[in-house]
């Protein structure tokens, strides 16, 4: 039950979540990671430990027939190394090599030799996330104050023997994993001493990280969020029963936000997700005020909702040109698939025919009729089902009748090239983002996110798991870029755009080799030069043999600092 309550919890959070997700099937397997090494972000840190990682999909040559763990199924977090004094947690995977639906077992995890009797903690597995993908998941159980150095963990599948059928092989149940706890002086002093700060604004509550950019901008951010809430409450009509909690973290999981009971938002300087804070408060909110009304709706209502309410998804964007352009290039989704697997088809796809749609029947039938629709849906086995059956109540038209109506009023608008490429871009882009975090940041790539229990981390000032991240010079390269498309996209320079997409999009290629672009090449020595001064890259602009890098300092210092850097003789230098 409890897992049960997990996983609803889980798809809930995913399902609300606005910047999030784009569903590629989970059997895809991941584009293998760049050999990066970690990237300290404090200038006194010693060599980092090979990344502990997973590629759970991956086959090997004699695949066992019965349930048995492998080498790389254990994910250690946080990520990419530890220091003494985290407090550590594991996704162990399990396989059910028998496909005999195995699961509810237990698994533990011990700290050296399992004869030894140090166990960390046992939990069963269980399918977990949208993906389905059977794990046990092991949150804050290791507490590594005073520990430092080598240390072994071995985790055991049914240790204690419950599984009859589809377990023969114990032998392949056992798992040794090797890890290095950092020195804790080693850690970058300003996560050293991080924990949770919160302020309050008119709307809402704020809990964010001390020493990150959320710290620095809380002002402004209070402001921002004090202005979407009052937008959103005229265009709802409703007023939000109680203060707003947003949790303004410093990594980017997903597209940025995830909705549960509270709000998570990522906010750091390198968002290569690119969207606006603005929007994000908006289409947040949006869900809290469609959900305090309660009832049931479709999914691409939900998110057509928030977005058509915010006015955008990632922006500020005009629907009915954007869906014109998805039919001209042929990306259209008609809305009975559309509903019906609403996370799995294409994300940014999927939110802007539900906004659009919203458009339509507001601007034809009027908002209070559409307001009657949000209450007239009742559960049905599927979601097009339930969009249909609510529509002919409220409007006597079916979904295909109206869906082939607001087509037609589409097809009579005027091509609109601004708009057909944005959209063509923006799906690119986010497309491109959700492959680079699969390849090189999975536990920030929707389906395999690792989102702990944020108010846990709160109550024990853990902060980790929410700040720290792959900050390779490969990683900054590749973000810089993504940073660049996304501003791109919303200067309405395509080329610009296209150009940053298909240079992350060569590296990701050839497995993390920067060689297979000469832009992703600058990009990637640029950070070096910044890095090796001290400073960490958040935003590139190059231009020819000169580069503007906007970037903060290694000692974690936030404020931005714009340094100029020249190349001369095919050697970048700083001015
Ligand atoms: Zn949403």
């Amino acid at each position: 039950m409890r897992r049960l309550l997990t996983l609803l919890i889980l798809l809930a959070a995913l399902a609300l979540a606005c910047n999030t997700l784009v569903p590629v099937a989970i059997t895809e397997t991941p584009v293998p990671l760049p050999t990066a090494t970690p990237y300290p972000t404090a200038t006194a840190l010693p060599t980092a430990t090979p990344r502990p990682t997973v590629s759970p999909t991956l086959a090997t040559p004699a695949t066992p027939t019965d349930l048995y763990i492998s080498p790389g199924d254990v994910l250690i977090h946080p990520e990419p190394v530890l220091y003494s004094g985290d407090v550590v947690s594991f996704e162990v995977f399990a396989h059910d090599g028998g496909h005999k639906g195995l699961s509810g077992f237990p698994v533990a995890v011990y700290l050296g030799d399992p004869a030894a009797g140090k166990e960390l903690s046992q939990v069963r597995a269980g399918a977990y996330g949208l993906g389905g993908r059977l794990e046990a998941t092991f949150t804050w159980v290791w507490d590594t104050t005073g520990l430092a150095g080598a240390q072994t963990l071995t985790v055991v599948l049914d240790p204690t023997d419950e599984i009859q059928i589809g377990d023969e092989d114990t032998a392949n149940n056992v798992l040794t994993v090797p890890l290095t706890l950092l020195p804790r002086a080693a850690e970058p002093p300003v996560e050293q001493s991080a924990h949770w700060l919160t302020s309050e604004s008119a709307c809402c509550v704020f809990r964010y990280i001390s020493g990150t950019a959320a710290e620095r901008d809380i002002a402004s951010i209070e402001a921002a969020a004090d202005e979407a809430i009052t937008f959103v409450e005229a265009g709802m009509g409703r007023e939000l029963s109680s203060k707003l909690t947003f949790n303004l973290i410093n990594r980017l999981l997903g597209h940025g936000g995830f909705a549960s009971d509270t709000v998570t938002i990522s906010y750091l300087d390198r968002d290569y997700a690119g969207g606006g804070l603005e929007n994000v408060f908006r289409h947040e909110s949006a869900h809290v005020l469609d959900r305090q009304m309660g009832g049931t709706r479709p999914a691409v209502i939900t998110e057509g909702l928030a977005t058509y309410v915010a006015g955008g998804h990632f922006k500020y964007e005009p629907f009915a040109p954007r869906v014109a352009g998805l039919l001209a290039q042929t990306r259209y989704i008609p809305l009975r698939p559309l509903a019906d697997d609403f996370y799995s088809s294409q994300h940014e796809t999927g939110y802007l025919e539900g906004a659009a749609f919203i458009t339509y029947l507001v601007d034809t039938f009027g908002w209070d009729r559409f307001a009657t629709l949000l209450s007239a849906f009742q559960p049905a086995p599927k979601d097009s089902a339930m969009l249909d059956a609510g529509l002919r109540l409220t409007y006597n038209k079916g979904l295909d009748e109206l869906e082939a109506d607001w087509l037609a009023s589409l097809g009579a608008l005027p091509p609109d090239a601004r708009w057909q490429t944005d959209i063509a871009d923006t799906i690119d882009y986010y497309d491109t983002v959700r492959r680079y975090q699969q390849a090189d940041d999975p536990s920030a790539y929707f389906l395999t996110a690792w989102i702990p229990d944020i108010e846990q981390a709160v109550r024990r000032d853990i902060t980790a798991d929410y700040s720290r991240h792959p900050a390779a010079p490969e990683n900054i390269a590749l973000e810089t870029l993504l940073v660049r498309a996304g501003r791109a996209i919303n200067e309405g320079d395509p080329a610009t755009t296209g150009r940053c997409l298909e240079a992350v999009n060569a590296v990701l290629e050839a497995h993390g080799d920067f060689a297979a672009d000469p832009l992703a090449h600058d990009y990637l020595l640029l950070t070096r030069v910044a890095l090796e001064s001290g400073y960490e890259p958040q935003r590139i602009a190059l231009d020819g043999d000169s580069a503007v890098v906007t970037a903060t300092r290694l000692d974690g210092s936030t404020a931005l600092t714009e340094l100029k850097l020249t190349r001369t003789n095919g050697v970048w230098r700083m001015n």
